[in-house]
């Protein structure tokens, strides 16, 4: 409710969402393998939102009056912490979680209840097919889904049905001690890992990383071996998915989950106040705003999972030759659909 009565009050002061133009083809949502993804919502999570300071000034030029349709700034104000649906197939309240990464799609850094926003949103929508409302809707975010999932050419890859193999473990670099989260042993491809380092760098140089939480941007999960996977899989008959165990977006060497923020929660908790606060952290504003710059892409439904781009995931198989052992159907568990959402739901092989 702050960061909507701020975001109305005006832009200049709390406008700092992003401006990270997406380029790129885009298919369906695959899986990050990613585990734990539907932890219930325990608690309450105090929000830390606004950011104590805007990450940066607006363009020169930006303003965040402008024409937009009418009644779409304040609609999307309305619906920004209400909107209720299911945008990657289980129930949730608003799109605060995602209006940072909408705003880069938008290429503003005005607030999501701004006319500013609103007039980018119809623009872009007018550019895509899509009726010029200006307010943030299922069919605009599944479009914009879209593109944002073929930007990972590893999701590009899966949704083929292909699953890329994985890096021989001596050929990966190793992060040091301090880049870990919990003193986990941390490996990448080299290419990745020096990526990986640059985009720190700068981060502390724009004071999103500091002493006060060293944890912040280490890294708590990179390559994992698909025989391990399939193992655990197997062992604990607690597969999540098919693709999620069999083909995760780890076993390329180039995936990594980073620590932005776990309040009450573990750092790769889906629950979506730990997922609202990641949202609402400088350093989740800070990647979706300059992470491409490293070559990284988010699965945006994961703020904490990033994947390298500099080099291509290694040539695969496909996904049905791969062991399946210890499998569970796919939408085990899975919400029931609503009507007027067709097409966002998950496909048989999402992994949320
Ligand atoms: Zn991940």
């Amino acid at each position: 409710m702050t960061l909507l009565v701020l975001l109305l009050a005006g832009c200049a002061g709390v406008g700092a969402w992003l401006a990270w133009p997406t380029s790129g083809p885009p298919p369906a949502d695959p899986p990050t393998g990613d585990e734990t993804p539907f932890e219930p919502a325990a608690q309450y999570v105090p929000s830390n939102d606004p950011p104590s300071a805007p990450l940066s000034p607006l363009p020169l030029d930006e303003t965040c009056e402008a024409a937009a349709p009418a009644g779409a700034a304040e609609a999307n104000a309305a619906s920004l912490n209400t909107l209720s649906w299911a945008p990657f197939g289980r129930t949730e309240t608003g799109w605060v979680i995602y209006a940072p990464r909408i705003g880069a799609e938008l290429a503003t850094a005005c607030g999501p209840g701004t006319p500013r926003f609103a007039a980018a949103l119809a623009r872009w929508q007018a550019g895509h097919g899509l009726p010029q409302t200006g307010v943030l809707d299922a069919p605009t975010f599944d479009a914009m889904k879209t593109r944002w999932t073929l930007a990972r050419p590893f999701a590009a890859i899966n949704a083929r049905g292909e699953c890329p193999n994985a890096p021989a473990v001596a050929s990966l670099s190793t992060a040091k001690p301090e880049e870990a989260y919990g003193g986990k042993t941390i490996q990448l491809r080299p290419g990745a890992l020096e990526a990986y380092r640059r985009m720190v760098e700068a981060a502390r140089k724009d004071g999103v990383v500091t002493d006060r939480d060293p944890r912040v941007l280490t890294i708590f999960s990179a390559f994992r071996d698909p025989a391990a996977d399939a193992a655990r899989c197997a062992r604990d008959n607690n597969c999540q998915g098919v693709t999620r165990t069999i083909c995760s977006a780890h076993r390329t060497g180039l995936a990594m989950d980073v620590f932005i923020a776990a309040p009450g929660h573990g750092p790769d908790s889906s629950a979506d106040d730990n997922r609202r606060a990641m949202a609402r952290s400088d350093v989740y504003r800070w990647m979706v705003r300059n992470a491409g710059r490293f070559g990284f892409v988010n699965y945006v439904f994961e703020p904490w999972h990033w994947e390298w781009t500099g080099e291509p995931p290694l040539p695969g198989v496909p996904i049905s030759s791969l062991p399946q052992d210890g499998s569970q159907p796919l939408d085990q568990g899975a919400p029931t659909p609503q009507p007027g959402l067709k097409g966002l739901l998950p496909r048989k092989n999402e992994v949320r």
